[in-house]
């Protein structure tokens, strides 16, 4: 529902916009026509008035000698004269000579009579009247013409022309409406499209997918960006599934020895002697489940969101020393060289920001698989100060990984297909990989089969 306002949104959005930008460029072209229009017809009509005084100073001064009677008559008579024609002739004194407005409709002003005299071009409205005002020679003397006219002709046509304008304009907004609203409908259908099919998907259909159309505008790149993220949603969710599945049953299988080997002790009497080897192997199963649960939970705890204070200045040389202490305690057969190159000139260049019991944990695992995984049950570990890192590489020449195992063992309970003979439970490279990326580090790991593996650990250092 919010989607689809979301969608009638951006379309009327998109269509207003359209309208918007269309009507401003069809009221400015309007405008321009409009004034453009005006203005050449008033220049137009100056210039009809101005010819026709003209032509009427003509008659008054050269065909009949100033008979200013006989020329008002011949002016009434004209057919073709502008409508409400009007003219004065005067002399340089101001005085008038000749008037065909008895009425005195035109104004003509001291000052307007010495703009003409001077030589300017005077032209103004007065009223409904355009005036121009002229200067006119005779072979003897000088005058100064003011002739007038109302533009009735010019005036309807220009509203002609505002109405023809207007509807245009009214038209043009419809059509821009419409149009906009059927291409801002074309151009998101493929986004509502893609929302259509995601209000589709759920937790358990997450194996649908969007159509990326051509893969290649914003759309389809959208698209296909979505599809990137739910095969990701699809993997994790597949994983946790697996998470648990997993995890219950490596905790069935001690529990069912346990209780198999209790009932079997439990159906005849026997020595002390068998009592202790039974509880010692019952004992042994527990210590497994221990180990497993105590896993189990610090992974559940390192993938949290916020997982613990890693808050403490770490040597890690000494976090090498004690794994290394501890796991000798146990398997006094495992060899662990430690070693720093040359890299490493000042103890700072060890000192990280963490938690150490987390770390030790890590390393352990790395330590513990390198002996576990070789014949010779020896690990190299090495410490390198390449720029803001430490680095520790852990190298062994065991049985190495095969190249499908290797995208897999990060995976918990994946266990390579040529570890069977080895106890494991497949949590230990997960749990080491989520702590160093909680210690914003980067783990890498490298094999070959039958000849060795090295995994490179890189913390971040203060110094
Ligand atoms: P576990 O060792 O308990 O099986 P891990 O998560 O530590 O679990 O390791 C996962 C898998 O990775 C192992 O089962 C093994 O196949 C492979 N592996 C890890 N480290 C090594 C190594 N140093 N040499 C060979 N294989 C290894």
């Amino acid at each position: 529902m919010f989607l689809e306002i979301f969608r009638m949104q951006i379309r009327t959005r998109l269509t207003l916009q359209f309208l918007l930008s269309g009507g401003i460029i069809m009221i400015i072209a309007s405008s321009a026509i409009y004034f453009s229009t005006a203005g050449f017809r008033t220049n137009d009509f100056y210039n009809q008035i101005r010819n026709s005084a003209v032509s009427t100073a003509n008659l008054l001064f050269n065909e009949y000698e100033v008979d200013a009677k006989r020329v008002l008559r011949i002016e009434k008579d004209n057919p073709f004269k502008l409508h409400n024609a009007r003219l004065a002739i005067l002399n340089f004194n101001y005085d008038t000579i000749y008037r065909s407005d008895e009425n005195s409709e035109i104004k003509i002003s001291r000052s307007i009579f010495n703009q003409v005299k001077s030589g300017s071009k005077v032209a103004y409205k007065q009223d409904s009247y355009q005036v121009i005002g002229t200067l006119y020679f005779t072979n003897y003397d000088r005058f100064v013409i003011f002739s007038a006219a109302v533009d009735t002709e010019g005036a309807a046509h220009l509203n002609e022309l505002k109405i023809i304008l207007v509807f245009v304009c009214c038209l043009s907004f419809v059509l821009f409406f419409i149009v906009g609203w059927f291409y801002s409908g074309r151009a998101i259908k493929p986004i509502s499209d893609v929302v259509k099919k995601v209000e589709e998907i759920s937790i358990t259909s997450l194996n649908l997918r969007v159509f990326e159309g051509n893969g290649t505008d914003e759309i389809g790149r959208l698209a296909k960006t979505f599809n990137k993220m739910l095969e990701r949603l699809e993997d994790s969710f597949a994983t946790q599934k697996n998470f648990i599945a997993n995890a219950s049953h490596e905790l069935r299988t001690p529990l069912t020895s346990i209780n198999g080997q209790l009932e079997v002790l439990m159906m005849k009497d026997r020595s002390a002697g068998e009592y202790k080897v039974q509880v010692q192997s019952v004992l042994d199963d527990i210590k497994s489940l221990i180990d497993l649960s105590n896993r189990l939970l610090l992974l559940a705890r390192t993938s949290a969101e916020n997982p613990m204070s890693l808050n403490n200045r770490i040597r890690i040389d000494e976090v090498l020393w004690l794994a290394r202490e501890e796991i000798k305690k146990y398997n006094t057969d495992y060899r662990i060289n430690i070693s720093l190159d040359n890299s490493l000139t000042d103890s700072d260049q060890m000192v990280i920001i963490g938690d150490d019991y987390l770390l030790k944990v890590a390393i352990l695992n790395l330590m513990e698989n390198g002996c576990k995984y070789s014949t010779n049950q020896i690990v190299d570990v090495r410490l390198h100060h390449a720029k803001q890192w430490i680095e520790v590489v852990f190298e062994d020449t065991g049985i190495g990984i095969s190249e499908v195992d290797l995208r897999k063992v990060f995976e918990p309970f994946y266990r390579g297909s040529n570890s069977n003979l080895v106890p494991g439970y497949g949590i230990g490279l997960p749990l080491t990989r989520q702590i160093i990326k909680s210690h914003n580090g980067k783990i890498e790991l490298s094999s070959q089969l039958g000849k060795g593996t090295q995994l490179v650990v890189s913390l971040p250092v203060i110094a």
